[in-house]
C-alpha cells in the first residue's frame, strides 16, 4: 500500500485519455503513476483531428450500414480500408459492428453519446484552467461543408435529431459560409454552422501540460513496456510496478491486456491519416468538415491538418501512405491554401468499439482494475469527460453519465 491515503494508482497508457484520468485521480488525492512504452502523447492522441467534436453524436453503424460499408470498399480510392487478413482475425468485431445498425440501436446508442458530449466542455474547462492550458483550445465553432445544396438539404434531418437533443447548429448558403470562414471557395455548395464545436491547436502539447501538472501534483510518469495486469499492479518487462489499482487506458492496444479481465466486447484499430500543410496564404478561422470527402480539416498551431480514412488493419502495421492520398487529393477546390505540399504524414489507431462507445468502469472479473479505453472518433472530446468519470468511479460518487451505456458488460448482440 502507497503512503497516499486513497491509495496507490497505475494508469497504463498516457494518450489523453490515461493522461486525464491520471490528473483527475492525482487531483483527488491519489498517488498516481503512468506508464507508457512510448513517449507521453505519441499515440492516437498525437495526429488527430483535434475537434472538440460535441456534434458527433450518430454512432458509426446507423441503417444502412452494410449497404454503405459495401459501396465504400468498391471505391479504391475512398477513405475506407480493410485489410482482408485483419478483417478475417476479428470477424466477430465486423459482425457486431453491422448488427448494431438497426434504428433502435442507432438511437439508444445517439442518445447515450448526445449525452456525454453535452458534458464535454464543462468536463474540459476546469481541466484545462488547472493545468494552464487554455491557450491551446479555442471555441471557434466550426462548420460542415456540403458541395451541394441538395446534400445539405438530404441532411436536414440529421441536424433537427442534433437540434433536437441541444446541439445549435444553422444552415448557411455559400455566401454566408464564406463569410464565416473566407478560406473556403466558391466551389462549396453550402454548410452547417456549429457554433459549440471547438479544436485543439496542439494535441501533443496539450498532453504534455496534462502530463507536467500530473508530475506537479506529485504523480510520476514512466516509460515501460506492459505486459500484463494482475492483482498487485502491472507486469512490465522490467518487473512489477506495484499499486492498489490499475486504469486501463492503453488505446487501440487495450483488448490484449483486457484479456482476462471479464470484458465480451471486441476493439479494433481502426486507423486514421493525416497530412500537415504550411498555413499557406489564407488560413482557416476555424474546423471544417468535408462531409461527403469525410475529410476534416483543421488550423493546428503547425499548420493546417488534413484528417480522415478508415483503415481496419493492425494498429502497429507500416503506414501506407500512397492508398491514404487520393482521399485528400483535390480539396483545394473547396479551400483555399491546401494545395501545398504535406509537409508532415502521419498514421495513428482509433481505438473502435462497435456500438461507438467508450469501455468505462470497474473491470468485470478484477474490481481493481478500471477501464478507459475504446474512445473511437471521439478521445479528445471525451478524454476529460472520461478523467471524470474515472476519478468519480474510484471514489464512489455518482459519475453523472449512464454508465449502462458505456459499461464493460454492456451486450452487443448479433440479432
Ligand atoms: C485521423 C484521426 C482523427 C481523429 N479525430 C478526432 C477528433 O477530431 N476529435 C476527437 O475527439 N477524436 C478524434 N480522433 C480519435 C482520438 O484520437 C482517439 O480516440 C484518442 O486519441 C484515443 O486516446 P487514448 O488515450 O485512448 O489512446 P492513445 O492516444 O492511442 O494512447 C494509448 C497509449 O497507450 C500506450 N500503450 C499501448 N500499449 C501499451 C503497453 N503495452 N505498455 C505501455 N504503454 C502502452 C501507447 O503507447 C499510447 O501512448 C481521431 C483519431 C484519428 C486517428
Amino acid at each position: 500500500m502507497s503512503a497516499s491515503v486513497r491509495g496507490s494508482i497505475v494508469v497504463l497508457g498516457a494518450g489523453l485519455v490515461g493522461l486525464a484520468c491520471a490528473h483527475a485521480l492525482q487531483r483527488d488525492g491519489y498517488d498516481v503513476t503512468v506508464i507508457d512504452r512510448g513517449g507521453v502523447g505519441e499515440g492516437a492522441s498525437f495526429g488527430n483531428a483535434a475537434h472538440i467534436a460535441i456534434a458527433s453524436i450518430f454512432p458509426q453503424a446507423t441503417p444502412g450500414i452494410l449497404g454503405q460499408t459495401v459501396r465504400m470498399l468498391r471505391d479504391p480510392r475512398g477513405p475506407l480500408i480493410v485489410r482482408p487478413g485483419y478483417a478475417a482475425r476479428h470477424l466477430p468485431w465486423f459482425a457486431r459492428f453491422i448488427a448494431q445498425g438497426t434504428a433502435e440501436r442507432a438511437r439508444v446508442g445517439t442518445h447515450a453519446t448526445a449525452a456525454m458530449l453535452a458534458q464535454a466542455w464543462e468536463a474540459w474547462q476546469p481541466v484545462l484552467d488547472d493545468i494552464g492550458g487554455n491557450d491551446l483550445v479555442r471555441r471557434s465553432g466550426a462548420l460542415h461543408v456540403f458541395g451541394s445544396q441538395a446534400a445539405l438539404r438530404a441532411a436536414q434531418g440529421a441536424y433537427e435529431l442534433r437540434r433536437s437533443l441541444g446541439v445549435a447548429c444553422t444552415p448557411l448558403d455559400v455566401d454566408e459560409a464564406r463569410a464565416m470562414e473566407p478560406a473556403l471557395t466558391d466551389r462549396i455548395g453550402g454548410a452547417m454552422s456549429i457554433p459549440g464545436m471547438g479544436y485543439v491547436t496542439d494535441t501533443l502539447m496539450l498532453a504534455r501540460r496534462l502530463a507536467a501538472r500530473v508530475e506537479a501534483l506529485g504523480g510520476r510518469i514512466v516509460r515501460a513496456q506492459a505486459t500484463g495486469i494482475d492483482a498487485g499492479g502491472v507486469l512490465t518487462r522490467d518487473g512489477r510496478l506495484r499499486a492498489d489499482r490499475v486504469v486501463l487506458a492503453a488505446g487501440a492496444w487495450s483488448h490484449r491486456l483486457a484479456r482476462g479481465l471479464g470484458v465480451d466486447i471486441p476493439l479494433v484499430a481502426e486507423r486514421g491519416y493525416h497530412v500537415m500543410l504550411a498555413p499557406g496564404s489564407s488560413p482557416l478561422r476555424m474546423p471544417v468538415l468535408m462531409v461527403e470527402r469525410k475529410v476534416a480539416l483543421t488550423p493546428m498551431a503547425a499548420g493546417i491538418r488534413m484528417a480522415s480514412v478508415a483503415e481496419f488493419t493492425h494498429a502497429d502495421a507500416p503506414a501506407d501512405h500512397v492508398r491514404a492520398a487520393p482521399v485528400f487529393d483535390g480539396l483545394e477546390r473547396f479551400v483555399q491554401g491546401v494545395d501545398a505540399e504535406p509537409v508532415s504524414k502521419w498514421v495513428g489507431p482509433r481505438p473502435s468499439v462497435p456500438d461507438s462507445r467508450p469501455i468505462l468502469g470497474t473491470a468485470p472479473a478484477a474490481p481493481h482494475v478500471l477501464l478507459a479505453y475504446g474512445h473511437g472518433h471521439l478521445g479528445v472530446t471525451l478524454a476529460a469527460l472520461t478523467g471524470r468519470i474515472i476519478a468519480d468511479v474510484a471514489s464512489g460518487r455518482d459519475p453523472r453519465v449512464d454508465m449502462r451505456a458505456v459499461a464493460p458488460l454492456r451486450s452487443l448482440r448479433l440479432r
